[in-house]
């Protein structure tokens, strides 16, 4: 790790100067409101200033912005395809012509290295595009009917779609739910993280009000887990589209599932890169690197576990290792930076825990394993054992466990034998063969010749196991299907007789 903390750097951003009057102490309730739950200072993790105050919301808050989104629905799932695309098509717009009203807040509050911001915000852009996409795609199917009637199902808005969102992508993961829900005629409730407030709720609500989404259809209700709590119990949203951890996700389910809810989760991950013995070492080991470090390893789909042919393994580990002491770390308001500090003290100290029982355990501390303040170093583990937290959990931090394997099926069934199911990487030189390992493994996600990491806006997002169920995010298809319900309709020209 080379470490660069000059707190005089994040005094460039003008993110960490005075935040504007627009949030300043403010809820969004299709307006800038006063909340009535306090104020949340948001604290930059690199430097520990606090860069701006928004509101926080009480569960009152949540009952007016319940009634105001229900009330504000029915216009706008009626309106036009070209009246709801055309929000969609301006945000983008706005958003492409001046980056900077996000990224000014993403880096700091996020603690993003700028890459990893700049590519944030490219998906923000792809996602409003395909959101506009989606309000014109066909949103039904005529049906055969053995009666001489017209038979068809189509798609109707839910009503009120109540969203909560996590800190690590904090603008791609809210956004990914609010415009898709928004596009196919509801109304949307946003409970960010409350770490990530503006980039993950009010500065999305600025965007979307300023490219002329009508007043009362979006609400930005920043707080902790009380909040998400009463919105999801709340009997007027009957939709939920939740990304986060697992432990919360299953809390989520139990609570919403009372109230036959429709339910979207999107939960932890425990990814696997399985680098077979054909695989190019060099380039294998720059793609686990990525798939680690990337964002300090607080990513869903973070690469948890190295699986390295036996034959290859000591020369992977000594390159992942010589990689992960030279990646720049530091403020991210810092170009020069490539990898920024952890959200908060409490993650840093869970990831130092899992790396100083693992080391105790007898792995091998290859590169890393070290923090100052919130900056965690790169850090390589070889030799774990396989119960070794190391291996088991997600640690969500820039930790590469590496384990070696004899043979495909025994890496299969390491692979398969994590609870989380999302993103599996297959690095070789036969990339057919790994096409067909895929069908055996248990993942939401494979991509063959790369690491874990990735996402766009056309595809079906999602994991299996205890990393999602009741839907994907992405892709016209899949939003369609979270954010509508389906209803068949019959049509005939004159009543139908009966016997009686
Ligand atoms: P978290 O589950 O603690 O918090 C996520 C959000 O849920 C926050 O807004 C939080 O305030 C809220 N929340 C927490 N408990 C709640 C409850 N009982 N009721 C209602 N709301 C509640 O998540 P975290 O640990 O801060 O975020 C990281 C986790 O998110 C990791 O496990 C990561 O893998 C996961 N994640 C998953 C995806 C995905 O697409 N599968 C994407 C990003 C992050």
């Amino acid at each position: 790790m080379t470490l660069t903390t000059d707190p005089a750097a994040t005094d460039t951003t003008a993110g960490t100067a005075v935040a504007p009057a627009a949030w300043d102490r403010k809820i969004f309730t299709g307006r800038w409101s006063e909340g009535h739950g306090g104020t949340i200072d948001v604290v930059a993790p690199a430097t520990g200033k606090v860069i701006a105050t928004v509101g926080a919301a009480s569960t009152a808050d949540l009952d007016a912005a319940v009634e105001a989104a229900t009330a504000a629905q029915k216009a706008w799932g009626a309106a036009t395809y070209d009246r709801r695309a055309a929000v969609f098509r301006r945000a983008a717009q706005l958003l492409e012509a001046d980056p900077d009203r996000l990224l000014r807040w993403l880096v700091p509050e996020s603690g993003s290295g700028q890459g990893k911001a700049a590519f944030e915000v490219g998906l923000l852009v792809a996602e409003l595009n395909e959101s506009a996409a989606l309000a014109s795609h066909p949103y039904g199917e005529l049906l055969h009917s053995s009666k001489p009637r017209l038979s068809l199902a189509r798609r109707v808005p839910v009503g009120v779609v109540g969203v909560i969102s996590p800190f690590n992508f904090p603008a791609i993961l809210a956004l990914r739910s609010v415009a898709p829900a928004l596009a196919v005629g509801n109304a949307v409730i946003l409970k960010p993280d409350p770490r990530t407030s503006i980039s993950g709720g009010l500065a999305l609500a600025e965007l979307l009000a300023d490219a002329g989404l009508p007043e009362g259809l979006l609400h930005v209700l920043p707080g902790g887990a009380e909040v998400g709590h009463a919105l999801v119990v709340h009997p007027g949203v009957p939709c939920l589209s939740f990304t986060g951890s697992t432990a919360a996700g299953r809390k989520i389910g139990a609570a919403a599932a009372p109230l036959l809810k429709k339910v979207h989760l999107e939960l932890g991950g425990n990814n696997a890169l399985l680098v077979l013995p054909d695989a190019d070492v060099d380039a294998a080991a720059s793609a686990g690197a990525w798939g680690s470090f990337l964002h300090q390893g607080q990513v869903c789909m973070t690469t948890g576990r190295h699986l390295v042919h036996s034959s290859i393994a000591a020369e992977y580990t000594a390159k992942l290792a010589e990689k992960a002491r030279n990646i720049p770390v530091g403020d991210p308001t810092d170009p020069a930076n490539a990898l920024g500090p952890i959200i908060d003290a409490g993650q840093r100290d869970k990831i130092h825990g899992i790396v100083t029982a693992a080391v105790e355990g007898g792995a091998t501390l290859a590169a890393g394993g070290t923090y100052e303040g919130l900056f965690y170093a790169p850090t390589v583990l070889a030799d774990l054992a396989l119960d070794s937290a190391a291996l088991t959990q997600e640690i969500f931090g820039p930790v590469a466990p590496v384990i070696t394997y004899d043979t495909v099926d025994e890496a299969i069934d390491l692979i398969n034998s994590s609870e989380y199911g999302l993103s599996v990487g297959i690095l070789t030189s036969d990339a057919f063969r790994a096409f067909e390992l895929a069908g055996r493994i248990e993942s939401g996600i494979v991509h063959i010749n790369d690491q874990t990491v990735d996402d766009e806006a056309t595809i079906p997002f999602g994991g299996v196991k205890a990393s999602g169920v009741g839907g994907h995010f992405g892709g016209a298809r899949a939003n369609l299907e979270s954010f509508t319900d389906l209803q068949w309709i019959t049509v005939q020209s004159t009543i139908e007789r009966y016997p009686f």
